[in-house]
């Protein structure tokens, strides 16, 4: 195959040269090939309007369907191109090394194809809700069993845990905790309740990315089948995760819009000229220096005295590769399905001693309950109200709150954590802390020995 055949010959008036030199297809020597393997012209615009008029080009240049056997046409080679012909500034720019090419655009939105079932899709990602389906899985509320509760601790490991944190505290005093009289241990439990919901999302775009002769799935192939009937597995339940799958059957090819099918685009640095002021002497031709206590010019070495260099980014021509087609000049444009699946978290603490609540989220304790349905039924009959009510609530508002999601499961969960008050006396004051959790955390912000009050650990 002719690799080094550009597609079209870099400049103004360039024609699609077609396929003389090449046997694509695997045409024997001396005649056509089949440049359309499954004997049908591709027809990268339904209503049958011709492409938009290039200005700088012919028409792009068919490919095969499918592009398999005879590939696309290479992209125009370096050093096969002319200056940029467009529009340019009148004078040479001055160097700027921090210029970027320009953010890409997407395609105009009426040369995409007319796709049935997806026919408001555009190139921002927009939600699709979920068809109705069926809710009433659970016709009941289900048994449920009874709950455990949680154990507690002795004056012993109360104690030790606050060893354990005057440990883990370098200027802590440990004498307090060795020599402390427990007047008072109160166990209590606190609960904390979970409501997860799993929810899966879809959206659709128009993405495109360069043609490099990957398979083309089109409309040729059948109708595309809707957003929700596309099949997609989530990694695991309970699991935030995302994947992005091509529509089938919505793939077409189309001219760069953004080089007019040439490959390549007006270069970022020099606007098109392919020269800049030279740097090293400001675009006078001229550099100074200083001998014998006088100031002397000279011609300037780096730009022979012209005051202007050639653009190192296109190497004078004026032109570079185009960003969006990756100088291969065509785009493959399709229907991009995103799938989101996300897990929607709420919870709900009850503890009722001065422990900041918070803290029952980081410790673990007893699961005494957990259930996981399409749509779990509230608590109620767990022997804290509270518990009952946050359950209620919560489920109340993730029924309502995700509706642009379809619910795959929700689970619900009560925890219950051991909480240990414990009240002391040293040096005839009275003190108070507490233990909770199964790792024995101890929240103690009154500790008599802190650093500020009585350390003597500098
Ligand atoms: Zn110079
Ligand atoms: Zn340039
Ligand atoms: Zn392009």
């Amino acid at each position: 195959m002719s690799e080094n055949k550009p597609l079209l010959s870099g400049g103004a008036q360039g024609t699609a040269p077609g396929y003389a030199a090449g046997g694509y297809g695997g045409a024997p020597p001396g005649q056509p090939p089949a440049p359309y393997p499954q004997g049908q012209p591709p027809a990268p615009y339904p209503q049958g309007q011709p492409p938009a008029p290039y200005s700088q080009g012919g028409p792009p240049a068919p490919y095969p369907q499918g592009g398999q056997q005879g590939g696309p046409p290479p992209p125009p080679q370096a050093g096969s191109q002319g200056q940029y012909q467009g529009e340019v500034p009148n004078t040479d720019l001055k160097d700027d090394p921090n210029a970027r090419p320009v953010e890409a655009s997407a395609p105009p939105i009426d040369k995409m194809d007319t796709v049935n079932g997806y026919e408001n899709v555009g190139f921002n990602s927009a939600y699709l809700p979920p068809p109705s389906y069926d809710e009433s899985q659970q016709p009941s509320a289900p048994e449920r069993r009874e709950f455990q509760n949680s154990p507690t601790i002795t004056e012993e490991q109360a104690r030790e845990a606050l060893l354990g944190l005057v440990a883990e505290n370098c200027c802590y005093g440990a004498g307090a905790a060795k020599e402390m009289d427990i007047k008072d241990l109160k166990s209590s439990s606190a609960f904390h309740y979970t409501l997860e919901t799993y929810g899966e999302a879809r959206s659709t775009t128009w993405a495109y990315e360069p043609f490099t002769g990957q398979p083309i799935d089109g409309p040729h192939c059948g109708p595309a089948p809707g957003p929700w009937d596309i099949a997609a597995q989530p990694p695991g339940m309970f699991q935030n995760s995302k994947v992005e799958v091509e529509v089938p059957h919505t793939a077409s090819v189309k001219p760069c819009h953004q080089c007019l099918a040439s490959g390549r685009i007006r270069c970022y640095r020099c606007h098109g000229r392919g020269r800049l002021h030279c740097s090293t002497c400001g675009g006078t031709g001229r550099d100074t220096y200083y001998e014998n206590g006088e100031h002397r010019h000279r011609c300037c070495t780096w730009c022979d005295g012209t005051g202007r260099r050639r653009c190192y980014t296109c190497d004078g021509f004026g032109q570079v590769t185009c960003n969006i087609c990756q100088g291969r000049a065509n785009l493959k444009c399709y229907i991009k399905l995103t799938v989101t699946w996300t897990n929607h978290a709420d919870d709900h603490v009850v503890e009722r001693t001065a422990l900041p609540d918070e803290l029952i989220r980081g410790v673990s304790g007893q699961v005494s309950f957990e259930e996981s349905q399409i749509k779990v039924w509230p608590i109620n009959h767990f022997p804290d109200a509270e518990v009952n009510q946050a359950s209620n609530r919560l489920i109340t508002q993730h029924n309502s709150s995700f509706r642009n999601e379809r619910i795959l499961m929700q689970r619900q969960r009560v925890r219950i954590v051991p909480v240990t008050e414990v009240s002391f006396k040293w040096k005839d004051s009275d003190y108070t802390f507490f233990v909770y959790g199964f790792e024995h955390k101890v929240y103690a912000p009154t500790y008599p020995q802190q650093c500020c009050c009585g350390c003597t650990i500098l």
